[in-house]
């Protein structure tokens, strides 16, 4: 079994996220839009950049055919076939559906990079919470997806750990 690392923030810190009142400018038109289109945990996590718990969402343990899309704006972001079963409650895929990886995700220098900058996810550094890892994020809306992780499956090596608040089934 793998060893399940997908940095949660402690339920303290969720709390006070979700009461938060934010209130900042950054926020635009679309924004009140979202609210109501999106469920509120969809909101907290493809907007605030939240985690839901694990073994709590759609598709952790779900394996039928199709495609995953982002929740937000649609883009086809993950395929079936690269999902995997982690054991960690979180959907878990191998690689994006356009099947490029940044050299960030390998851990690599960008002269490495296998996207060319143009798959459908984008990655971030992201040292919140103590430690450094690689956010996942929708390159054409920026939602927040999730993060990858180096303890996954050949060939890639692999683990895209995703929300199932962030993605909407498609079935094929
Ligand atoms: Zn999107």
């Amino acid at each position: 079994m793998l060893i399940c690392f997908a940095g949660a923030p402690k339920r303290g810190m969720i709390v006070r996220l979700m009461n938060h009142d934010r209130n900042d400018d950054s926020n635009n038109d679309s924004n009140g839009d979202l609210r109501k289109r999106l469920t509120p945990e969809q909101y907290r996590v493809t907007q605030e950049a939240g985690t839901e718990r694990a073994f709590t969402g759609e598709y952790w343990n779900h394996f039928e055919d199709g495609q995953y899309a982002c929740v937000v704006c649609g883009e086809i972001l993950f395929e079936s076939g690269a999902k995997f079963e982690s054991h960690c409650g979180w959907p878990s895929f191998t690689e994006p559906a356009d099947r490029r990886i940044s050299a960030m995700a390998l851990g690599k220098r960008a002269s490495d990079d296998l996207s060319g900058g143009n798959s459908k996810v984008e990655d971030r550094l992201d040292e919140s919470h103590g430690m450094i890892r690689v956010e996942v994020v929708c390159r054409k809306c920026k939602a927040h997806l999730g993060h990858v992780f180096d303890d996954g499956p050949p060939p890639s090596g692999l683990r895209y750990c995703i929300n199932s608040a962030s993605l909407r089934f498609v079935p094929r």
